[in-house]
């Protein structure tokens, strides 16, 4: 199916948010690619025009306000419209609480809740004016449960899917506003590289390793693609996937 969305997704310039990228621009869709590393963006987008897609960036944090209201500017500049906002930029640099790692506590704050909600912020306007739009949101297994060092990585993932919920608790008939949370498992990208303790860095490394297989970033942007595709009266609302080996 060709479909001619106009799609934002953040954190664009590895893992999951660029595999999902380049599917969706295979796919017919128009791709507003942002992140902070300028470089990786910039690969992207010519890798996908050489394929024949069409992909522009915007260099964006996030964590501010003002880059997020700007980059919805330079989409609806560019393209338009917005259909879709992928709120995927994260990060996770887990540790111990008696570590008291407070400046990761911070950053983890900022990037994965207020992140989110910025975005929402600055595509939501745009979308009540045009009655219609399809916000998706990225949790995680750690949004669901936590483990020993990710106390404060899961208080992020729980808030994004509690605001997903709220988005989709407030949505109204006159509107086609979908709210859509995925939840992955362990997927293989560079997040583990955010890990600053060192007690927890080796355990990171060990997950390359690890007897059971991580899922690869493009299996993830083929579920983003199949909710995407949904028809507008249609809102696939959360998606848990984990590796089959996964039992945590
Ligand atoms: P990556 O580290 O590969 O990608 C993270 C992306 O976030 C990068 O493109 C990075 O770009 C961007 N980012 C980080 N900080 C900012 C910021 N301040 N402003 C803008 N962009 C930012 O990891 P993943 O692909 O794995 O992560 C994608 C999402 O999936 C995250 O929300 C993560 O929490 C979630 N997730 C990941 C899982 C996994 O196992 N990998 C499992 C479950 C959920 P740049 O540095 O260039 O700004």
């Amino acid at each position: 199916m060709t479909l001619t969305k106009t799609v934002i997704i953040t954190g664009a310039s590895s893992g999951m948010g660029a595999a999902t990228a380049e599917l969706l621009a295979a796919s017919g869709m128009k791709i507003m690619l942002a992140a902070r590393r300028e470089d990786r963006l910039q690969q992207l987008t010519e890798r996908i025009r050489q394929a024949g897609g069409i992909a522009n960036y915007h260099v964006t944090d996030v964590t501010s306000l003002e880059q997020m209201q700007a980059l919805a500017a330079a989409t609806l500049d560019t393209y338009g419209q917005i259909d879709v906002m992928i709120n995927n930029a994260g990060i996770m640099p887990i540790s111990f609480i008696r570590k008291l790692k407070v400046d990761d506590w911070d950053r983890m704050i900022d990037v994965n809740i207020k992140g989110v909600l910025y975005g929402i912020a600055a595509v939501y306007p745009h979308m009540e004016a045009r009655k219609e739009g399809h916000i998706i949101n990225f949790s995680s297994i750690a949004g669901h449960v936590t483990f020993p060092t990710s106390a404060v990585y899961s208080a992020t993932k729980h808030a994004v899917r509690i605001i997903t919920e709220g988005l989709r608790i407030e949505s109204r008939p006159d509107q086609h506003i979908r709210a859509t949370l995925i939840s992955p498992g362990a997927v293989q990208t560079e997040l583990y590289k955010t890990v600053t303790d060192e007690e927890v860095v080796p355990a990171m490394d060990a997950l390359g390793s690890a007897e059971w297989k991580q899922l690869d970033a493009q299996e993830i942007a083929n579920i983003i693609k199949f909710a995407i595709e949904q028809p507008a009266s249609t809102t696939i609302n959360e998606i848990i996937v984990r590796p089959t080996s996964q039992s945590l």
